[in-house]
């Protein structure tokens, strides 16, 4: 039977994630901190958008590139908010997600065997997406002492001449790490001298707490012209569900992605194009509610962790943290199967973000604060014993 799937996706492991939820989907009663996607239904007056575009019977294909209203609104939210000038005409993509662009990115720019250098633990979707789009992945690790951040001098360790694309992400899912601004300008100095071209996804920018300003790498110095910057309305503006985000970068990259696109895809929603025109021009506030909201719970499961004796730092952006849980004697799967199993609580293994996340297990906050209390303390029970 196997002989009649493509050897290069056979290969490619399911989801740990989706294998872990499969369990916690056949259970009754679970309290979950597992999944990513915010707990918020979107802002109305995003979803009054789009009823209004389909009242007005805007039910057709819009350009492949995407709606040129909706990209002029992400030229000028880009600018404002990540300083880096696009031009909406041919530097801009919509896309079905940042899944999408991620996709898109790496077929466009990998030939058969190039390598690409990411950070781990990670989003679970890179490396098979590299792998998809017949790259090698390569993982650089970066450590919990550290606070997860990625260094320039341990990319200088695994960058070899077939590298051709840097991966970044940050604020980062599974660790919520930041980058420090003078690392990311060695970061920088580092793709220049490499020649590489840097993808990165910032879908989690605008989740950074306590006035934490977030940069760009697209924004240093001599990078936009070597930058694919991903970016999408799932996380910030409660979107996960509309399938909508967007890739900025030089014109040759995003035309070749837009063959791809045009081929596989079209276009993105129409409807949800519109919403997101309201999201960016109009979102401002909903988006800084969610926020607080978020950042009140992160500091509330921060410290009763802590207090519970589970060691875990202060992340500073996105909505999970990753405590250690080497302490209990367990591996990450081990901890989170019988925490499901004995107390009905769903956390995710640190290993479905990568090897280096054994010893941890991601928890998410996009989680209602009740059902957060209740979880941390069948946590604190557990550990116990
Ligand atoms: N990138 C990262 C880092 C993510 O965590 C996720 C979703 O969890 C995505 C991309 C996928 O986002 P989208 O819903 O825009 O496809």
């Amino acid at each position: 039977m196997n002989s009649r799937i493509a050897a290069h996706v056979r290969d490619i492991p399911r989801s740990g994630i989706r294998d872990f939820f499969e369990i916690v989907q056949s259970m009754k009663g679970v309290v979950s901190l597992g999944i990513g996607e915010p707990d918020f239904v979107t802002p109305w007056h995003i979803r009054e958008a789009a009823v209004y575009s389909l009242e007005k019977g805007r039910t057709g294909y819009t350009s492949n590139l995407g709606d040129p209203r909706l990209r002029r609104s992400i030229a000028k939210y880009v600018e404002q908010h990540f300083s880096i000038a696009y031009n909406p005409h041919d530097e801009i993509i919509v896309t079905v997600g940042v899944s999408e662009g991620i996709d898109l990115a790496l077929r466009a720019l990998l030939n058969p065997g190039d390598e690409v250098l990411y950070h781990e633990p990670c989003y679970v979707s890179y490396n098979p997406s590299i792998a998809l789009a017949g790259g090698r992945a390569v993982a650089v690790t970066t450590h919990a002492e550290d606070e997860f951040v990625l260094r320039a001098a341990d990319l200088e360790k695994a960058v070899t001449p077939r590298t051709r694309v840097l991966m970044l992400s940050f604020p980062t899912n599974p660790t919520g790490a930041v980058m420090p601004p003078d690392e990311l300008a060695r970061i920088a100095a580092f793709a220049v001298n490499h020649d590489l071209v840097v993808l990165t996804d910032e879908i989690y920018s605008e989740l950074t707490y306590d006035d934490l300003p977030h940069h760009s790498i697209a924004a240093l110095p001599g990078m936009k012209e070597r930058t694919l910057f991903l970016h999408g309305f799932s996380k910030a503006f409660a979107m996960t569900g509309w399938r909508i985000g967007f890739a900025c970068g030089p014109s040759d990259i995003i035309e070749a992605m837009m063959k791809i696109h045009q081929y596989s895809i079209m276009c993105a929603s129409t409807m949800a194009q519109e919403a997101a025109i309201e999201a960016l021009e109009r979102g401002q506030r909903s988006m800084e509610r969610m926020r607080e909201e978020y950042r009140l719970r992160r500091n509330f499961i921060v410290s009763s962790l802590n207090d519970a004796g589970i060691p875990c730092h202060l992340p500073k952006g996105a909505f999970y943290v990753f405590p250690e849980i080497r302490g209990t004697g367990l591996t990450s799967k081990e901890f989170s199967l019988a925490l499901l199993k004995e107390k009905n609580v769903a956390v995710v293994p640190g290993t479905a973000f990568g090897p280096s996340g054994e010893g941890y297990v991601r928890c998410s906050y996009a989680a209602a604060l009740d059902q957060i209390k209740i979880a941390i303390e069948r946590i604190a029970e557990f550990v116990r014993g």
